[in-house]
C-alpha cells in the first residue's frame, strides 16, 4: 500500500484515503507519495492504444492500491470521463509544425480542473459513505476551482460545500457556472469584499475549525490534496502516446500559477515518461519566474490580471519540487520554507539545487499586453482562438524551446469564452457556449450576499451543516 509523507518531514505517515481527507499536514508540509511508482518504457509503450479512462487507470491505481477497490476505481474513471464533452477526453489540437494544444477544456465547466475535481468528488463520495463520516467543504474562488469543486461534488451525498466568491467581481459566465448547479448540499455565498478576504476567512477556518463544533472536518479543495496532483499526471502520458511517445521526448509549456499542473507533469517524468522540458509559464505575478532565472525568492502583492486564474502570489506546490531539490531532507526543508514564508527577506537556493531544476525547468513572465497579442497571433496563424491563459503558456512554448525537433505542448487550460474581458480585448467576439451549456444564462441561480465577515460566515455553515439540514 502506498503511504505518503510531509515535505517538512515532522508529521505522521498516512495512506491515500487519510491524505484525501486532509489538508496541510500536522508539520506545515504538503504530502507526497514516499515511494513513486516507475513504469518501464516497454510498459508505456504497450498503453499505446488506450483510450483515456483505461490510460488513467493504469496511472491511478498504484496511487490508491489498498484504499480504493480495482474496479470501483475504474467504475469512477469511467463516470467521470464519460461525461465530458469531447469522447477523446483530451484532445490535442496541432498549431504549428511540431506545435500543439492539449485542450483540457472539455470537461462540464470548461477548465482542466475537472480532471481533478470530478474524479475527487467520486473519491471522497466512496471513502466517506465506508467510513460512515460527512465532511465540509470550504474554499474561496475567484472563478475556475469554485465550480469546479461544485459540480465535482453536487452529488456527494456525504459532502455539504460552501463556496466564497468576491460579489461582483466574477465574470458572469463563471458565477452563473456556480449559482445554477442544483443540488441541496451547495451553497455559493458572495462576499461583499475581495477575492483576498474571501481567502483569509477560508484560511482563518481551516486554521481554527472550532465553530464546527467537533461534529464534522474541514476538507480541502485545492491543489495542496495530492489526488488533485495524482489525476493531472494521467494526461501528459496520454498526450504524449498519442503522438509517439514514449519513443519520442516531449516539451511541455505550463500556464502556472499554484504549481500543480505542472508539478503533475514533473511527476510523469518521474514516472518514467520522457520529458525533456517543462516550461513555467507565468503571468505578471512572476515569483517563480524571479526565482528561476535570478535565484531570489521574494513575495510580492497579488496583481490583478486578465488571467485571474494563474493570479497568485505564492505557488504552494513549489515546495513539492523543492523537496525532490533538497533529496527530500524534510528538516532542511522545514528551515528554508521558514525562511521563505517570513517574507521579510530575499531567499536564495542553493546553486547546485537551482542548477539541477534548471536543467529541466524553463520559465517566463507574460505580461497582459503580450497575452493578447498571443490570441491574436494563433487566430491569424490557424484559426484557433486561445483562452489567454492558454496563451500565456504558448508565449511561452514559444520564446523558451530549446529544441525544436521535440514535439512542444502547451496545456490548454480553459475555454476562451470563460474569459470574456480577455477575449474582448484581443478583439473578437466571445465564442458561443459548448453545447451542454446553451441555456446557462436562462438558469436559476442560488446565492447568499454576506459581508466580509468571519463570525457571520461561519454561523451560517454550522446552522446549515448542523441537525441534518
Ligand atoms: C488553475 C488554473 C491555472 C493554474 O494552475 P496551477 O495548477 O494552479 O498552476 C491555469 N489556468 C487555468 C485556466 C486555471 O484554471
Amino acid at each position: 500500500m502506498m503511504k505518503y509523507i510531509s515535505t517538512r518531514g515532522n508529521a505522521p505517515e498516512l495512506t491515500f484515503e487519510e491524505v484525501l481527507l486532509t489538508g496541510l499536514a500536522a508539520d506545515g508540509g504538503l504530502y507526497v507519495p514516499k515511494d513513486v511508482p516507475h513504469f518501464t518504457q516497454d510498459e508505456i509503450a504497450s498503453w499505446q492504444d488506450l483510450p483515456y479512462a483505461a490510460l488513467a487507470h493504469k496511472i491511478i491505481y498504484p496511487f490508491v492500491e489498498g484504499c480504493i477497490d480495482d474496479k470501483a476505481l475504474q467504475q469512477m474513471i469511467d463516470d467521470v470521463y464519460g461525461s465530458f464533452g469531447h469522447k477523446a477526453v483530451a484532445p490535442l489540437q496541432q498549431i504549428d509544425h511540431n506545435e500543439y494544444v492539449l485542450e483540457l477544456f472539455h470537461g462540464p465547466t470548461l477548465a482542466f480542473k475537472d480532471f481533478a475535481l470530478q474524479l475527487l468528488g467520486r473519491l471522497l463520495d466512496y471513502v466517506l459513505k465506508r467510513r460512515n463520516e460527512k465532511v465540509v467543504i470550504m474554499g474561496a474562488t475567484s472563478g475556475d476551482t469554485g465550480s469546479a469543486a461544485i459540480e465535482g461534488t453536487k452529488a456527494c451525498d456525504n459532502v455539504d460545500i460552501f463556496i466564497l466568491h468576491p460579489h461582483g467581481k466574477v465574470s458572469e459566465v463563471q458565477r452563473r457556472q456556480m449559482t445554477t448547479v442544483q443540488g441541496s448540499n451547495i451553497y455559493n455565498i458572495a462576499i461583499e469584499g475581495n477575492f483576498d478576504q474571501a481567502q483569509d476567512m477560508v484560511k482563518a477556518s481551516f486554521g481554527d475549525q472550532a465553530f464546527l463544533r467537533g461534529e464534522r472536518k474541514l476538507v480541502a479543495v485545492n491543489s495542496i490534496n495530492w489526488a488533485r496532483i495524482m489525476a493531472q499526471i494521467v494526461y501528459y502520458f496520454y498526450s504524449s502516446l498519442n503522438i509517439g511517445g514514449p519513443l519520442r521526448p516531449m516539451a511541455y509549456s505550463v500556464p502556472t500559477g499554484n504549481f500543480g499542473d505542472i508539478f503533475a507533469g514533473y511527476m510523469a517524468r518521474k514516472m518514467g515518461l520522457p520529458i525533456e522540458q517543462l516550461i513555467i509559464a507565468t503571468n505578471s505575478n512572476d515569483v517563480l519566474h524571479r526565482l528561476m532565472s535570478k535565484n531570489q525568492y521574494e513575495v510580492r502583492p497579488l496583481k490583478h490580471t486578465i488571467t485571474p486564474s494563474m493570479d497568485i502570489a505564492v505557488s504552494s506546490n513549489f515546495e513539492r519540487l523543492l523537496f525532490d531539490l533538497y533529496d527530500r531532507d524534510g528538516a532542511a526543508l522545514a528551515d528554508l520554507m521558514t525562511k521563505m514564508n517570513a517574507r521579510d527577506d530575499i531567499v536564495s537556493l542553493d546553486e547546485e539545487r537551482l542548477a539541477r531544476a534548471r536543467e529541466l525547468f524553463d520559465s517566463l513572465a507574460v505580461d497582459e499586453r503580450t497575452t493578447v497579442d498571443t490570441m491574436q497571433e494563433v487566430y491569424e496563424e490557424t484559426g484557433y482562438l486561445l483562452d489567454p491563459h492558454t496563451a500565456i503558456g504558448v508565449r511561452a512554448a514559444r520564446d523558451c524551446r530549446r529544441n525544436t525537433g521535440i514535439p512542444m505542448i502547451t496545456l490548454g487550460t480553459a475555454h476562451p469564452v470563460k474569459f470574456e474581458d480577455a477575449v474582448k480585448r484581443a478583439g473578437f467576439r466571445l465564442p458561443p457556449l459548448p453545447h451542454h451549456l446553451t441555456d446557462l444564462m436562462e438558469r436559476e441561480e442560488r446565492y447568499e450576499v454576506m459581508p466580509a465577515d468571519l463570525k457571520t460566515i461561519q454561523q451560517f455553515i454550522a446552522d446549515k451543516t448542523f441537525g441534518g439540514e
